[in-house]
């Protein structure tokens, strides 16, 4: 279905990110991944579907290095027509403990950034008359948790710059949408629950068990493929009238 495009996701050797460069890889999307650390496996199991990939190691936090990988992605397949924009980090603490340089790390990677992409990616969709924008926020986009300042702030907004610019492009072939997880067992997530082991002095499945109990009805972990359907889908002819919403796949969360 996604022969002949590409999709640069952002924050894609590891977790989400790679799940759904995955997803879209298996449709035949040739991919740019980004993120750090390993990338080897990353671009092995991306090339196992019969695709291109490149890694273009951005600092999302870095303007100039974004457009650098823009100018890459631009030279080695001609334009980006998938945008995900999925790099993210966490830190928990009370606001009044809450380290400056986190909370300014936070916006700049789990907002800012979307805006420095976006920005660079939508002339050439609206030039093709076709492209997808989507937005990794969060259940946290669309309720709060105590401890997440930052992050809930960063992805409110986040779910307000996608309805934006999904305004903006509503009469092009251009949709931007935003997706909003609930508990997905990736490194992000695994921190969180190795550090509620030690608080609460518990191994880490119970930390784990406990963690689900509190905000998540299926009790079940979302899983980085599920999302990658969910990406896939909004890729699809059926999500061309999709525009600035905010789907969570959380379990129930938000429900409550
Ligand atoms: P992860 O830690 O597994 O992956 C994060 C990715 O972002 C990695 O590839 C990492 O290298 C990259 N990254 C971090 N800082 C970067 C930077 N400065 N520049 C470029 N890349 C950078 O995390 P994840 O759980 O897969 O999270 C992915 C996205 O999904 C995040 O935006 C996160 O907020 C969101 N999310 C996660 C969950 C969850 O439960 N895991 C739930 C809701 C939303």
């Amino acid at each position: 279905m996604l022969k002949g495009k590409t999709a640069l996701i952002t924050g894609s050797t590891s977790g989400i990110g790679l799940g759904i460069a995955l997803s879209l890889a298996r449709q035949g999307a040739n991919i740019v991944l980004n993120g750090f650390g390993d990338v080897t496996s990353p671009k092995a199991q991306v090339a196992a579907h019969g695709v291109q990939v490149i890694h273009h190691g951005a600092d999302m936090t870095k303007p100039a290095e974004i457009a650098d990988m823009f100018a890459v992605a631009t030279a080695t397949f001609g334009g980006v027509d998938i945008l995900v924009n999925n790099a993210g980090i966490q830190h928990v603490a009370n606001v009044e403990d809450f380290p400056v340089e986190k909370w300014d790390a936070i916006i700049a990677i789990n907002l800012s950034s979307a805006f420095h992409t976006t920005r660079l990616a939508i002339p050439a969709m609206r030039a093709k008359n076709w492209g997808r924008v989507i937005n990794l926020a969060s259940v946290h986009g669309l309720v709060g948790s105590a401890q997440k300042s930052a992050y809930v702030a960063a992805k409110h907004g986040i779910v307000g710059f996608s309805k934006v610019v999904a305004l903006e492009t509503a009469t092009t072939g251009v949709t931007v949408n935003t997706i909003c997880p609930g508990w997905v067992l990736t490194p992000l997530v695994q921190k969180q629950i190795d550090d509620r082991a030690v608080r609460d002095g518990v191994s880490v499945e119970e930390a784990g068990r406990g963690l689900l109990g509190d905000k998540q009805p299926s009790q079940q972990f979302v899983t980085p493929e599920q999302l990658g359907e969910l990406a896939v889908f909004l890729c699809s002819p059926a999500g061309d009238n999709v525009r600035g919403v905010a789907w969570n796949m959380d379990g129930g969360w938000a429900a409550q």
